[in-house]
């Protein structure tokens, strides 16, 4: 989302005559756009400040997902602070041209894409789920949800351009409504734009997980065999704590449901280890789902106190070194799982999408979301490939191309 954000920035600042800068020595302007999920993040900002400081002719912004406190504390560090759902008043505030008319709405703001192959269309923006750890709900506010014609007309206009791949973003996507349109309407619409292309969505909600949803994604053959399920906790206690509304059952039925409809899925997580009060015996509760689901890649994240939460008030927050473990052990889980599940992979073909070239390597995505490295031209970049995989490891798979 931060990504997506960044390029309607660009795209903003390029209107206004900005171009970007190859470094920060030389810059005019220097846009920072935060992100306040965790404070390792947001520690990364103030860490930022003394470099960006130097040179007191560069004008400097900070913009992006920023809680009340830190707006108060940054105030005097920054030229300007600015909000990103205000992102359509950018030209009148930075113009000195007064006049400049406001553009227009957040999402109806053209990004500047940073390729010409994998394309973020936001469908919302917001989220009204309140989960007690997240600062989503605040930072960004409620959810907003794009009209579903112009997310079509966006998505038209990628395919058209030759982009390989679509990806739908929203902080909880199949919660997603335009009149009629609900999510898995969305998708058999943009499943039905001629052509040859991949859609990808994140994130999905647990708990707005429909039957209809999963019978789309079976049907629809341009929607990648890739889904990020967060499940956050294992512990049906924890999980209340977090005003997350389903249980450890519910959760391990959809995800039957889920594989029993699409064989071939590749499925990853988001889990918190050390939320307050998350006791040994909760975070063996988590440890037990993670082995039974065998997820094929895991987000894992230590709980990080965020201001204005609810979980923040919480009694008995785990001890860093605590939560230090238990990453470690969740991680040990996750690898062994995701290399018993690569190794599915060994000696059969695959389809991949290339994004990068690095010495006389390419690297890309498989539709199962596979991190896949194989020799091959430079040319391939951006360009839908066939490769055997001949070996693998828990992160991704190494092969040879095909075609
Ligand atoms: N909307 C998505 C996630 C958005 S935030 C969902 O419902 O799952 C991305 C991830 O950051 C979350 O899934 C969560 O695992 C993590 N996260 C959010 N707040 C956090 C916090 N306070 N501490 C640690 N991780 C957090
Ligand atoms: Fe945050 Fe996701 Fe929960 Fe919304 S659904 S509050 S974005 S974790």
């Amino acid at each position: 989302m931060n990504k997506s954000d960044s390029e309607r920035i660009a795209s903003v600042l390029e209107s206004l005559n900005y171009r970007s800068a190859p470094q920060i020595n030389g810059a005019d302007l220097i846009v920072v756009n935060m992100c306040s999920i965790r404070q390792s993040a947001v520690d990364r900002v103030y860490g930022l400040i003394n470099k960006i400081r130097k040179n007191k002719k560069i004008k400097t912004i900070l913009t992006g997902c920023i809680l009340k406190k830190d707006k108060k504390k940054l105030a005097n560090s920054f030229d300007l602070i600015l909000d990103i759902k205000d992102l359509p008043k950018w030209p009148q505030l930075l113009s000195i041209n007064k006049t400049r008319p406001r553009c227009k709405e957040y999402l109806e703001i053209k990004p500047k894409y940073s390729n010409k192959f994998s394309a973020f269309v936001p469908i919302s923006n917001g989220c009204n789920n309140f989960c007690s750890y997240c600062v989503v709900p605040y930072a960004r506010g409620p959810l907003i949800c794009r009209p579903h014609q112009e997310i079509i007309k966006e998505a038209k206009k990628f395919t058209r351009s030759g982009f390989k791949e679509i990806w739908l973003l929203g902080q909880n996507v199949n919660d997603y409504k335009s009149k009629n349109i609900r999510f898995p309407d969305l998708l058999k619409t943009i499943n039905d734009i001629p052509g040859y292309f991949w859609i990808r969505f994140t994130s999905p909600h647990p708990k707005d997980f429909s039957d209809k949803l999963i019978k789309t994604m079976a049907e629809c053959k341009k929607i990648t065999p890739y889904l990020n399920l967060p499940v956050q906790s294992g512990d049906n206690q924890i999980l209340k704590k977090m005003n997350r509304p389903y249980t450890v059952a519910q959760y391990k039925r959809l995800v039957k449901k889920i594989r029993k409809a699409i064989p071939n899925i590749s499925l990853s997580t988001d889990v918190i280890v050390g939320f307050p009060g998350e006791t040994k015996k909760q975070f063996q509760n988590t440890l037990s789902l993670f082995k039974e689901i065998k997820f094929d890649m895991a987000y894992i994240a230590k709980y990080s106190p965020r201001s204005q939460t609810a979980a923040l008030k919480l009694k008995n927050h785990i001890p860093h070194s605590e939560k230090q473990k238990r990453y470690k052990a969740i991680t040990e889980v996750v690898r062994q799982a995701a290399l018993e599940n690569n190794k599915k992979y060994v000696g059969k073909t695959v389809d991949a999408l290339i994004t990068e070239s690095k010495d006389k390597f390419l690297i890309g995505k498989t539709d199962a979301y596979k991190t896949i490295k194989i020799i091959g031209p430079k040319k391939l970049v951006g360009n839908f490939i066939k490769a055997k995989i001949e070996d693998v490891s828990p992160w991704g798979l190494k092969g040879i191309l095909i075609s």
